[in-house]
């Protein structure tokens, strides 16, 4: 990178927050999806709202790309360098800026851990509910950016329930602010078009967060079925029911051996694993989780178990949060992926994911945030072994068709990033994505924040409606989803 333009950057953020060695750049030369690598020409490590607006100026005069980065915990390749870039590390803005607990809002800034916003506002009975199963690492610049999912989303929402305000520096410098601490604010809806938008509108300085008054009771059930299909059918009862619990997971026999091995939950070894939790006042979770026990009991449940103590259920919990990284327990190498299905799809699909993985003569483990019909198939391979690591990618591309033709999508909540950008297609017709584009070039018209990523082929602003000539893989793409 040119001398003097390196020379501009360290005079805004200052000599410790600009990283230019090889060894260093390393550190970021990735996310979660390992398997895909890029240096950047540099690291910027801002401080401030001003820093991060003073660097963007200067990536617009020069049209310098740029990739905002959380923590790098993401699964997609989003936050994964550009080589001809520069990665702007959000790490450094981490603090919690105020908790104004009478109107239940949070303001942070995008380096604050997921966790931390909990931790703060505990001891008050709050927490804030989109619980990633990373959330003791990822950061909420990254949760905005990719709408983050987790366990009891199902009843809570995901992120974007509960970012009420964002303050947003845009590709050109300027700075804007969408939403406030209060809701509905009129005109379009462009905090909603931000929050998942996957770093490519510009970036998050500061958010306000909702947060949520703790319930009076939670209790956790474990049901052990003897296939995905009972569990998946039970499932489907009970939201056919009209019950909402706050979380519904499901492990399925490889993912119970891997979670088991790494943190010993005493999980019942079977078919598949539910496991149900209830909130809210005690007499409505007493009379719901006995509905709960006889939905299963009809679906061929072979054990249900009550967590007794918060420590039980704190260690149940463990277990299906640990479950990606306990797949390195079974296997050297494995690919996560992130479907969703209709729930009622869900023994078709198994099934077919079950065909795929013996075709190709590799395991498939699953688990689901069964209440969502969010899989996560990982799909295990041995990358010593030549040809494995291929195969693996094939049949983790195969498994989101299958979703897509069941009426899904190719993501639930890990977003598209660099993996699954060639999937959009398969999902969107071309005047769909080219209208996304056109959003995209609003806010960024020189294609310069976080470029490359989400859409299949490199797209640039300035094409007039019908002027976008599609690669011939876009065509493909069915606008009959509706
Ligand atoms: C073990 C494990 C479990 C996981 N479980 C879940 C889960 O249950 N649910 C779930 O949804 N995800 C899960 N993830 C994925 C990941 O943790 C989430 O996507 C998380 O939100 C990423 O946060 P991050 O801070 O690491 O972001 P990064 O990975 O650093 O970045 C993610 C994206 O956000 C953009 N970005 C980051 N900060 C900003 C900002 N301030 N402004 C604009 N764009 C920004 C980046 O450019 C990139 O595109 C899991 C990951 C792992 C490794």
């Amino acid at each position: 990178m040119d001398a003097h333009l390196l020379d501009e950057l360290r005079q805004i953020v200052g000599p410790r927050g600009l990283i230019t060695s090889h060894e260093e750049l390393h550190t970021y030369d990735t996310d979660a999806l390992t398997n895909i690598r890029v240096l950047p020409q540099a690291v910027l490590l801002p401080s401030s709202t001003e820093q991060v607006q003073a660097i963007l100026r200067l990536c617009h005069r020069e049209r310098l790309p740029f990739v905002a980065r959380g923590a790098g915990t993401g699964l997609s390749g989003g936050a994964l360098p550009v080589a001809d870039g520069i990665v702007i590390s959000l790490a450094r803005m981490n603090r919690i800026l105020e908790v104004d607990l009478p109107n239940a809002r949070v303001t942070v800034e995008p380096g604050v851990i997921n966790l931390d916003v909990t931790a703060r506002v505990a001891p008050q009975d709050y927490f804030y509910a989109p619980d990633p199963s990373s959330q003791s690492i990822c950061s909420i610049g990254g949760n905005v950016a990719e709408n983050s999912g987790g366990a009891h989303c199902l009843k809570y929402g995901f992120t974007t329930t509960h970012v009420l305000g964002l303050e947003v520096v845009l590709p050109d410098g300027t700075l804007i602010h969408l939403g406030g601490k209060t809701l509905d604010a009129p005109g379009y809806d462009l905090l909603g078009v931000f929050v998942g938008s996957e770093g490519t509108l510009g970036i998050a300085t500061k958010m306000i967060l909702r947060i949520v008054k703790r319930p009076e009771c939670v209790q956790t059930l474990l049901a052990a079925f003897p296939s995905t299909n009972e569990a998946g059918a039970a499932v489907s009862s009970m939201i056919a029911a009209g019950m909402l619990p706050s979380a519904i997971e499901m492990m399925d026999r490889l993912s119970i051996q891997a979670s088991e091995a790494a943190v010993h939950a005493n999980y019942p070894m079977c078919g598949a694993l539910l496991l149900v939790e209830l909130d809210g006042p005690v007499a409505e979770v007493a009379a719901l989780m006995a509905d709960v026990n006889k939905i299963c009991r009809e679906h061929a449940a072979e054990e249900i178990r009550l967590a007794q103590s918060d420590t039980e259920r704190a260690l149940v919990w463990k277990g299906r949060k640990a479950a990606f990284a306990a797949m390195g327990r079974i296997s050297p190498n494995y690919i996560v992926q992130d479907g969703v299905i209709p729930r009622t799809a869900l023994p078709r699909v198994m099934s077919e994911i079950d065909q795929l993985s013996q075709e190709a003569g590799l395991r498939v483990a699953n688990v689901f945030h069964a209440g969502d019909g969010n899989l996560h198939p990982m799909v295990l391979y041995d990358q010593r072994i030549p040809g494995q690591e291929h195969a693996a990618e094939a049949l983790s591309s195969k498994i989101l068709e299958i979703c897509i033709a069941a009426g899904g999508s190719i993501t639930g909540e890990h977003g598209v990033g660099e993996d699954k950008k060639k999937m959009m297609s398969k999902m969107f017709a071309e005047p769909d994505l080219a209208t996304m584009q056109r959003v995209r070039c609003a806010f960024d018209p020189y294609n310069l924040s976080n470029p490359t990523k989400v859409f299949p082929t490199p797209r640039l602003c300035g094409e007039k409606p019908g002027e976008y000539k599609p690669h011939p893989a876009e065509i493909s793409g069915s606008a009959d989803r509706f």
